[in-house]
């Protein structure tokens, strides 16, 4: 049924836009319709349309989201950029000052997050003084309790767990700083041409499943390229099993939500005194207009709201998680954590509430032995591309990729785990599931972004409609 509409749509906007270059019977295509009119209906392998994303988001979640984001839980988030690419030797590190991360100085940061770097709650923190404290002892501490002995054997296991998406930076590490997300926001660094091809040729060329006589379409790298590699890059496309193609089209989805931001915060004007950011709808175009990328720009955002719809679906997953009394969003301040406790709570089940979320059920549903042979390459390629990011050599970009890398894998950890947070306890320490702070803010800064870039759509469409 899917299918069959997204076809129909197609057919229809493909029609659309042919007839409406002859003699003047159809209205102008507007600049609008070439970016967006194939960006509607129902999305390829999901029940879910555009539009019901659209209203849901832009009117519902974003604005209660924005309000969440800004708080000082979500705003720090601890990074080591400088942890050296693992694959090669020659980044140049752009010199622009858009690209440059300002750290918080140690007394920015609130105490409770400093202390509670580690871990999500003061339950948490207590826990692992006390295996600290007993480490330090050299022995099996008799004085801690069974139960504390117990979550942190399971902790310790879960931390170098196959369940991590994510190869996660060692935030001990005395490179390790403090990042204020408001204050370093993702936006247009200037950092492009062969330095950034390489990193998202990398990512696709050996990460996304793709045999290596394939060749991407309209890869600026890649050589030769032509209609017939572009046809059998889709087919080849089509005929991969589910997870396979959901895969390239999470890490396309993730590249198109960066290109609408640069190009939504782009730098406009830039005189000694101040610099002005805002829409650059040329760049947009460029990046997505159906006609100038050859049909691909559509097909990209179509995969950015298969994004959204996969974060969507994790954090509808993990409720339960946050809903047992032990949970906190821990700064120190009591009230304030409260009272943000309450506003994450209405946003998940906001969420929760979702009509057509995406239905995982089919993903890794074969046979037992095929179907864990393919979580574990999906986690293996995700978390080769986490170690991507330190090859990344803008710091801003740097900052932006791994967070939101970490975000999807938490997401996917989540959506894999569902059996595990089903059998959580209600409350008391939960020894099978957890997350950790830095899991938890790179999960919804990552959301965030993606929930921005479904807004940022509609901006565009708004500001292109009159253009011819
Ligand atoms: P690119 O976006 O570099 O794409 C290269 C090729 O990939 C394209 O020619 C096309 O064939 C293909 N392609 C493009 N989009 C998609 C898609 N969605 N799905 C599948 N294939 C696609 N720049 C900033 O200004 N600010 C940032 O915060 C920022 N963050 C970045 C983070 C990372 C991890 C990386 C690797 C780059 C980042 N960049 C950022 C750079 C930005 O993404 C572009 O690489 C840059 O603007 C050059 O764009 P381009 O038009 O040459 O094509």
């Amino acid at each position: 049924m899917g299918r069959r509409w997204v076809f129909l749509i197609g057919l229809v906007g493909a029609v659309w836009l042919l007839g409406s270059g002859h003699g003047g019977q159809q209205p102008p295509v507007t600049a609008a319709q070439r970016c967006f009119c194939q960006v509607s209906g129902y999305l390829d392998d999901c029940t879910c349309d555009v539009e019901t994303i659209d209203r849901f988001n832009n009117y519902r979640l974003f604005p209660r989201l924005q309000k969440l984001l800004e708080s000082d839980y979500f705003r720090y988030y601890k990074v080591n950029l400088k942890r050296p690419c693992p694959f090669w030797n020659d980044i140049s590190q752009c010199g622009r000052r858009d690209c440059a991360v300002r750290p918080c100085q140690s007394d920015e940061v609130p105490d409770g997050i400093k202390s509670a770097s580690y871990k999500y709650s003061e339950v948490a923190n207590n826990l692992i003084e006390e295996c600290e404290q007993a480490e330090r002892l050299g022995a099996v501490d008799e004085s801690l309790s069974e139960e504390t002995q117990k979550a942190v054997l399971q902790w310790t296991k879960h931390d170098d767990s196959s369940d991590n998406f994510c190869e996660a930076d060692d935030i001990q590490s005395p490179d390790a700083e403090y990042v204020d997300l408001l204050l370093n926001p993702e936006r247009y660094t200037g950092y492009k041409g062969p330095d950034a091809w390489k990193i998202w040729n990398v990512i696709y060329e050996e990460n996304c499943f793709k045999p290596q006589t394939i060749k991407r379409p309209l890869s600026p790298l890649a050589s030769g390229q032509g209609k017939s590699e572009e046809n059998t890059f889709y087919s080849w496309l089509e005929g991969l099993c589910v997870e396979k193609r959901a895969f390239y089209r999470l890490i396309s989805g993730l590249h198109a939500s960066i290109n609408v931001h640069l190009s939504a915060r782009y730098l406009l004007q830039e005189t000694w005194l101040e610099k002005k950011w805002g829409h650059n709808i040329t760049e947009f175009q460029q990046r997505f207009d159906g006609i100038l990328t050859e049909g691909e720009g559509p097909r990209r955002l179509k995969n950015l709201y298969f994004l959204y719809l996969i974060e969507l679906r994790a954090l509808s997953k993990v409720v339960p998680f946050f809903e047992r009394p032990d949970f906190q969003l821990f700064t120190g301040n009591k009230v304030h954590d409260a009272e943000k406790k309450m506003l994450l709570l209405e946003i998940l089940h906001e969420i929760k509430s979702f009509p057509l979320h995406f239905d995982e059920n089919s993903f890794f549903a074969g046979d037992k032995k095929e179907a864990n042979k393919l979580k574990e390459d999906f986690r293996l390629h995700f978390r080769n591309i986490s170690r991507i990011m330190d090859c990344v050599g803008c710091f801003k970009c740097r900052l932006w990729g791994k967070l939101q890398i970490q975000g999807l894998g938490t997401a996917l950890k989540i959506l894999f785990s569902e059996k595990l947070i089903a059998n959580m306890p209600e409350s008391g320490p939960s020894y099978e599931f957890h997350l950790t702070r830095q899991e938890i803010v790179s999960l919804f800064n990552a959301f965030g972004r993606i929930s921005t870039s479904v807004k940022e759509l509609e901006n565009f469409r708004n500001l292109l409609q009159n253009i011819h």
